[in-house]
């Protein structure tokens, strides 16, 4: 079925040369930005996320007490579907919720299950809308729509509005933001992931757009949904975790806003009695998600520390051309695939492109977290072929060499 898809894709070109374009250019910014100081703060984020991984339950418990004392609800969800049931309780009955760039979110396929609710999701994110409009795949975690040219997206986006778009960057983004803006006015829910939260009840969101303070401020309940492998043990490294993060991600020290949050808005000015609600929302719910997290940080604890940069996903020569059909629909490229073995099993991480890695390393050279994916590839495919899960090539390759005894075709 993969290599049908990967056919189709192959043939887009201009897609293909776009999208490495883009990359090309962000790997070019962090080339340039990188300093002595920024290394050696690689360096220390790596071991604070080894220490947090490997202290995770104590974390965990701390940061539920901590976000709890500051009013919010906390709620556990073994899986996916856990999750999306409490969202949607809590959604009760609003027809339309706006949503910021999130990872998890898309893990949880939030928009497609609301939908199916009757439940419209916006995304607030340019590029994220962008694609849910266009009805594209996203290309890149913290570039969505990097494999659309400017042109292309003018082009569509008149056609889908029954306007007239110049093609450019800004006449886009002008655009795109006067009719999200609509939708983030009248939302009385905004759904978040984070980047990463801090045991002490503080979660973190890095954006460049100022839609996430916007989705979690404006609407009057604010959701948010944590994948437990980002726990840090304290606020300070949560903005470590931000400028890292950016550093891989863009190329920049660090981006326009870093959102630290830790409860629902509230005043106390007013003969000191607690009234919420008071600029933000009234209502503030986290959820811990696991998600196959605690089956991953068991047998891949490197893995764990990752902080969802997307640096990989440009180097990476399956990423650049197969696309979306490299990864999980929430995390790109190898990372997403060993997610995808631990979120649905083996046979999950075989349709998402196991076999697609060449084992090239490009990855694990570039890692700010030290991962070695190309070895976590590895050992899932020793299981796969070890529970006899092969793909068609592999297929043809044993008939010829027992047939022929070689597994290569003879010259005709
Ligand atoms: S595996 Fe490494 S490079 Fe890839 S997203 Fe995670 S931290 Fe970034
Ligand atoms: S080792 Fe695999 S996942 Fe890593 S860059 Fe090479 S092809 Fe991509």
């Amino acid at each position: 079925m993969i290599g049908n898809e990967l056919e189709k894709i192959l043939k887009e070109e201009d897609k293909i040369r776009t999208r490495m374009k883009s990359f090309f250019l962000v790997l070019q910014r962090l080339k340039d930005e990188m300093s002595d100081e920024q290394r050696e703060m690689v360096e220390k984020l790596k071991e604070k996320r080894k220490e947090a991984i490997e202290n995770v339950e104590e974390l965990l418990k701390r940061a539920e007490e901590n976000f709890i004392s500051s009013g919010c609800q906390v709620f556990h969800a073994k899986n996916g579907k856990e999750a999306l049931n409490y969202i949607f309780s809590e959604i009760e009955d609003e027809e339309m919720v706006v949503k910021a760039k999130s990872n998890v979110l898309r893990e949880i396929k939030l928009d497609e299950k609301a939908r199916e609710k009757g439940i419209e999701v916006i995304p607030t994110d340019v590029g994220d809308r962008i694609v849910e409009i266009l009805n594209e795949d996203l290309t890149h975690p913290t570039g969505p729509a990097a494999h659309l040219s400017a042109e292309h997206i003018a082009s569509r986006l008149s056609e889908v509005f029954n306007t007239k778009i110049p093609p450019t960057p800004e006449a886009i983004a002008n655009f795109i933001r006067d009719d999200t803006m609509k939708y983030i006015m009248k939302a009385k829910v905004g759904i978040s992931g984070a980047n990463a939260f801090a045991s002490e009840g503080i979660i973190s969101l890095v954006h460049s757009e100022g839609n996430i303070s916007l989705v979690t401020r404006i609407p009057e309940k604010h959701i948010a949904v944590l994948g437990i492998d980002r726990i840090v043990r304290s606020a300070e490294d949560t903005v470590t975790f931000a400028k890292v993060q950016s550093l891989y991600a863009l190329g920049k020290p660090i981006t326009a806003y870093v959102d630290l949050i830790s409860g629902p808005s509230k005043t106390g000015d007013i003969e000191k009695k607690i009234v919420k609600g008071m600029y933000g929302p009234r209502e503030m719910h986290v959820i811990f998600l696991d998600n196959g997290r605690k089956k991953l940080m068991k047998r891949f604890p490197e893995l764990a520390r990752c902080i969802g940069c997307g640096a990989c996903v440009l180097v990476c020569p399956a990423a650049n051309v197969a696309a979306s059909l490299f990864g999980h629909s929430g995390h790109r490229s190898a990372r997403g695939i060993a997610y995808s073995y631990f979120i649905e099993g083996l046979e999950s991480a075989i349709s998402r492109g196991l076999f697609l890695c060449t084992t090239c390393h490009s990855c694990s050279e570039i890692c700010p977290m030290g991962i070695e994916l190309p070895k976590i590839m590895k050992e899932i495919r020793r299981e796969a072929v070890s529970n006899n899960l092969r793909i068609d090539a592999h297929e043809r390759v044993v008939k010829l060499i027992l047939e022929e005894g070689s597994p290569y075709p003879k010259k005709s």
